[in-house]
């Protein structure tokens, strides 16, 4: 728990430092680079409490996962555990990239900005998705802000995602936890900092960026990859071929074994494999986990997917998406 509480502290700082008048007189740059740093902070909250906590990892009772996720989710950060509970563990970690049922992957063969799986159908502007994607991830924070509202709560569905009938009282719950977040991230510091609106806006965009960067770069390298595997991939109704735990070792992307600094960083991410085999086990038993899976995996000739560095696996990630979108073999 004492990475929680540093995080904690980090981020009480830098909230400080963003928003409140002892800070009036730094330089914009140094303000500009606390915000970033307090949207890095909200985003370790959520890859370290809050995952943890949506898969039952933390404590052994439900009202700890309760409290842990929808503090940091719902209040902190202002996300939704109810949306993301459906998105990533009733949708994603059943269905790992598997087009049409894994809401992580594009939900139609038309209309989506990114291009990867073969069944969907290809566009020129896709040649350029490895140059735009990337910079569109900054902005999953504010997509995923709108989206609770239009998604899980009006239209009862998550990308694939059924969800049951919202009740009256978590309406209420809802919309309370919108205002608690809202009042903590601009109404705090509009009434008691000497920012102007437009510079509370302009910490507050910044922070966002900086959060959605930081959580669709570690989601995405662990999946969208060269080296992972897409079942189903050609055809809708093609049967997934396979067994459930050797599908999830094909699908997942490991990185960084070893490297106490990134496994903070990223929330042990970079052992996506062991944490998709067991998602109810705390990250901070990963790094013991993983060699035991790793011999596992070489017993039975199962290709475990592992880059020695985060580099490497940005790499994978970034030329499969140009590999995606520069094939020569698809119709436009
Ligand atoms: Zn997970």
């Amino acid at each position: 728990m004492w990475r929680m509480a540093l995080i904690l502290l980090v981020m009480y700082m830098t909230f400080k430092t963003t928003y409140f008048i002892d800070l009036k007189t730094m330089p914009t740059f140094v303000r500009l680079i606390s915000a970033a740093i307090f949207g890095i902070c909200q985003s370790l909250l959520l890859i370290h409490m809050m995952h943890d906590a949506c898969h039952s990892a933390i404590g052994y009772n439900q009202n700890w996962w309760r409290f842990f996720g929808r503090l940091n989710m719902d209040f902190l950060t202002g996300g939704d555990m109810k949306s993301w509970f459906h998105q990533h563990v009733l949708g994603h970690h059943v269905y790992t990239n598997v087009m049409g049922v894994d809401p992580d992957l594009p939900a139609t063969e038309e209309g989506d900005m990114r291009y990867l799986v073969s069944r969907q159908v290809w566009k020129a502007l896709y040649k350029h998705q490895w140059l735009y994607m990337p910079a569109l991830y900054a902005g999953l924070g504010l997509k995923v802000r709108i989206q609770n509202w239009t998604a899980t709560y009006l239209t009862l569905m998550n990308g694939p995602i059924r969800v049951n009938p919202i009740t009256t009282l978590e309406w209420v719950y809802f919309v309370f936890s919108r205002l608690v977040n809202t009042y903590l991230l601009l109404v705090i510091p509009l009434l008691y900092g000497r920012l102007s609106f437009f510079e509370i806006i302009g910490f507050f965009l910044v922070q966002e960026l900086a959060l959605g960067a930081w959580l669709a770069f570690n989601f995405q390298v662990s999946h969208i990859s060269t080296v992972a595997h897409f079942p189903c991939d050609k055809k809708l109704d093609q049967a997934i071929a396979g067994e459930w735990a050797v599908l999830q070792v094909l699908t997942s992307v490991d990185y960084a074994h070893g490297n106490p600094l990134v496994a903070f960083l990223s929330g042990a991410l970079n052992y996506q494999t062991t944490h998709h085999l067991f998602p109810c086990v705390s990250q901070y038993h990963y790094p013991a986990i993983t060699p035991v899976i790793e011999k596992i995996c070489k017993k039975w000739k199962v290709p475990y997917n592992h880059f020695p560095t985060f580099k490497e696996a940005i790499g994978a990630h970034v030329g499969f998406l140009y590999e995606m979108g520069n094939q020569t073999n698809v119709k436009e």
